[in-house]
């Protein structure tokens, strides 16, 4: 047996130290498990409601025409996020794809598309066009424009007329289709915006541009607050089934829940026009699906408290953390500034040592589909890239800060 060990290997502090922090952190531990206690109600709530059954776990095959668990999963995924309509599917096949379903579902050419939180996550550039116009089909190659400002680094979110202000600037061009809202912080030291700030900035985006469409990505907030963007004026959203919704039980998948026409368009995108959300068998993951969801709120909050523990562990070790340990967090990502690629290496290298699937293996920095930076990703868990579980990711760039995230 290899890395056995007790925990006196960490030195004769070590347990003086877990229990001082323990200690500190006990409040905000406490406030995590009354969120978590309210959304599991929530969930169950819905769970009774559509009366979940083991019916509802078999799949269909080929179309997929009526599939009774996987439309049920769609109305529970609905009435928890508060939107007309659903789509949970296997089919999309990341968070990455169901963002990008909803862009090009709503977006048509000669539109613009405001990004109001700074450029959007990494994943999602290559398709607006950023690094590559015409390679595979850009958001810019169908002559739909980005436009961009961050209103969160500028003004906090809360600051009413600037807010308006600066969408104003943009104004002038008519044909902002849809404003895009990434709630999580991302690859950035940026805050994660609360369901609060959410509020306000979906209050001052619709009064400047009341067509317009609030998309939000979602990524790694489920749960993390008892109300969800689309109870705070957000049109749709979307987000993965390997992050917070998923339980850590979800083998893959990914989400869209919103106004239903919204829904609608980036279903016919996602299989073709004419067949919208009408086709798509789950190949028996409704079981893992709903499981998932199921256990969400509480690992979610396990996900809170570890974030917490190790900001407090990192900054009474000299680093700076973001969020602080006591911050109102709006997502599950801890971020910590380890100013040197070598001790984000052996940070990343430390977690998937003490992870329960590959633990014997070494992660190494490397280029990954959709990222332009090379990435190290220490990721020892049961689902490929899950990162409700315990995981940490870090481009290898300055100024070299870590990303972790995860409670199981
Ligand atoms: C993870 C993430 C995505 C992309 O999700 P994948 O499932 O990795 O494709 C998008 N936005 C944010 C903020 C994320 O954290």
């Amino acid at each position: 047996m290899a890395n056995r060990h007790n925990y006196e290997e960490f030195g004769p502090s070590y347990r003086q130290l877990i229990s001082d922090i323990e200690k500190e952190i006990k409040p905000i531990h406490e406030a995590v498990s009354v969120t978590a206690e309210k959304n599991q109600l929530k969930v169950l709530d819905a769970f009774r409601g559509w009366n979940v059954g083991e019916d509802d776990f078999a799949s269909s095959t080929g179309y997929g025409y009526n599939e009774a668990g996987r439309e049920k999963t769609e109305a529970i995924y609905a009435a928890i996020f508060g939107g007309e309509k659903a789509l949970v599917r296997p089919q999309l096949v990341s968070g990455t794809h169901a963002i990008t379903c909803c862009l090009y579902g709503i977006l048509r050419p000669g539109d613009s598309f405001l990004s109001v939180t700074g450029t959007p996550y990494e994943s999602i550039r290559p398709a607006m066009g950023l690094y590559s116009v015409e390679e595979q089909g850009s958001l810019a190659d169908f002559k739909i424009t980005y436009l961009e400002i961050d209103l969160i680094t500028e003004t906090k979110a809360r600051d009413a007329a600037g807010t308006i202000k600066k969408i104003k600037d943009y104004k002038g061009n008519k044909a902002i289709k849809m404003v895009y809202v990434q709630r999580s912080r991302g690859y950035s030291l940026r805050p994660a915006l609360t369901i609060d700030d959410l509020e306000f900035l979906t209050k001052q985006i619709k009064t400047v541009l009341p067509e317009t469409v609030i998309f939000v990505d979602n990524c790694y907030g489920e749960f993390v607050e008892t109300r969800e963007p689309l109870e705070a004026g957000a049109d749709l959203i979307a987000g993965s089934l390997i992050k917070n919704p998923g339980g850590g039980i979800s083998p893959g998948g990914g989400y869209i829940v919103g106004k239903a026409a919204l829904v609608d368009k980036a279903a016919a995108r996602l299989t073709a026009p004419g067949l919208g959300a009408a086709l798509g068998p789950t190949y028996g993951l409704n079981r893992y699906i709903l499981q998932g969801l199921f256990l969400a709120p509480h690992f979610v909050a396990e996900a809170l408290k570890a974030a917490s523990f190790a900001a407090l562990l990192f900054k009474k070790s000299g680093f700076n953390v973001y969020p602080d340990y006591s911050e109102y967090r709006g997502d599950i990502v801890q971020a910590v500034e380890l100013k040197t690629p070598e001790r984000i290496t052996g940070f990343c290298e430390e977690i998937q040592k003490y992870s329960p699937v590959d633990s014997f293996l070494t992660p190494v920095p490397a280029p990954m589909p959709g990222y332009k930076n090379n990435i190290i990703m220490a990721g020892g868990t049961f689902v490929q890239g899950a990162s409700l579980e315990l995981s940490a990711d870090a481009p290898l760039i300055p100024p070299y800060v870590v990303y972790l995230q995860g409670g199981l």
